[in-house]
């Protein structure tokens, strides 16, 4: 047991946000809303690792409880299950406000992204705490500049079939800047691409995701369209890396966190063939609307200010994923059971 003048000291450090000389941090008060979703676990993970103590704020729409079972029992993880479009009441150092129905499938008439990151700015402007925004490369929309540099500002349709997620986001990011610029929150916000890796939602619609279960499962590869559309695939740990990085640095950004390696859908079906199954078939389906024809990240202002770039690759990183879902899929480990 720590002497009493040591939670003092904890108490003094924290109420001025800052660690005098000599003394020894305790680890950070962290939020992670979204935490037990896809990205969000895997964050949890490596600010737990850090010695950090994090609370998730999920409301288990597409997270699930297996992401993050493994930290039940650690006296620095907690778990809250909320949805943040109603207000929320926390003492923390650092907000990464994750939480969002991310895929197509899921997105569609759901105010979290405007609602839900106003109230986590609420919160950040009340306690004095860092908020990190996960905003999309899906801000550029449609869009007239290849590769995409933050100085773009997008090409999207505000009333189409996608624009509850792009132009959510894109509103997010405007009430972010708002609340830095207007009540002083220290803010950061990343634009994130195509992610993939273990943990991801089996059944979202996302392009990994669906050629993965699709091979595993001996079904045709469905490609929308022409499969010409391009995408650019970063394997989760290097964006993990890169939003911890933002966080604990000292620009606001919005910085781009992608790989630039930009691939095809048929490209990418060939990678997934080579990886799982080399007789998968692939089957074309209609495209859906607004669908961006191609999408890569310009990661130059990463690189100069955070002093970060990815490092896995696809073909490294696919079989990774790949592993995870075999087990899933064909393990004892039921989808979807809380
Ligand atoms: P995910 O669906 O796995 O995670 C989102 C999490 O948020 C889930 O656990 C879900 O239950 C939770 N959530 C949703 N609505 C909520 C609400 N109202 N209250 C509380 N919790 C709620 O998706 P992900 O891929 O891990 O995405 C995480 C973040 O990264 C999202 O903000 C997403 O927009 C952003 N992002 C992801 C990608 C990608 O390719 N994975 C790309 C761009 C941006
Ligand atoms: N909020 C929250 N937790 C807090 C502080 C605020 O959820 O600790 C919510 C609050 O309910 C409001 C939103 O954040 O809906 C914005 O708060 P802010 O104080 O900026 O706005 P105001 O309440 O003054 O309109
Ligand atoms: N896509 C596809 N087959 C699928 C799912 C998606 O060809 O089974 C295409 C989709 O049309 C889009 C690309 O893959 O052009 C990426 O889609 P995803 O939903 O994964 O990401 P986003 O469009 O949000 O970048």
């Amino acid at each position: 047991k720590l002497p009493a003048y040591h939670h003092r000291i904890a108490a003094a450090v924290h109420s001025v946000g800052k660690v005098p000389l000599g003394i020894k941090r305790k680890g950070l008060r962290i939020v992670v809303t979204g935490g037990a979703g896809f990205v969000g676990s895997h964050l949890v993970d490596r600010l737990i690792a850090r010695g950090d103590s994090v609370i998730v704020v999920d409301n288990f729409f597409t997270g699930r409880k297996e992401n993050v079972m493994h930290h039940f029992g650690n006296p620095r993880f907690e778990l809250i299950r909320h949805d943040v479009v109603e207000p929320l009441l926390l003492e923390v150092d650092q907000i990464y406000h994750l939480a969002c129905p991310a895929s197509p499938v899921h997105y569609k008439f759901n105010p979290t992204n405007v609602v839900g990151t106003l109230n986590m700015l609420g919160l950040a402007k009340r306690v004095g705490a860092r908020f990190l925004l996960t905003s999309t490369s899906e801000v550029y929309g449609d869009p007239l500049q290849h590769p995409q540099k933050e100085t773009y500002w997008g090409n999207v349709n505000p009333i189409g079939v996608r624009s509850c997620y792009d132009e959510g986001k894109r509103t997010a990011e405007t009430l972010t800047m708002d609340y830095h610029r207007g009540a002083g929150v220290e803010v950061r916000i990343a634009r994130i691409f195509n992610t993939y890796g273990p943990r991801m939602c089996l059944d979202d619609g996302r392009v990994v995701s669906n050629f993965v279960a699709q091979a595993l499962r001996k079904e045709p590869l469905t490609v929308y369209g022409d499969g010409k559309q391009t995408r650019s695939f970063q394997y989760v740990s290097d964006l993990v890396e890169g939003l911890i990085r933002l966080m604990g640095g000292e620009h606001v950004g919005p910085f781009n966190l992608g790989n630039p390696g930009e691939f095809t859908m048929l490209e990418l079906a060939k990678v997934v063939q080579e990886t799982i199954d080399p007789d998968a078939r692939i089957e074309y389906r209609p495209n859906t609307e607004d669908d961006p024809h191609k999408r890569k990240p310009d990661i130059g202002r990463a690189k100069e200010l955070l002093g970060w770039e990815p490092k896995v690759d696809l073909h490294k990183g696919l079989p990774l994923m790949v592993s995870d879902f075999r087990l899933r899929i064909f393990g004892d480990h039921k989808e979807g059971a809380t």
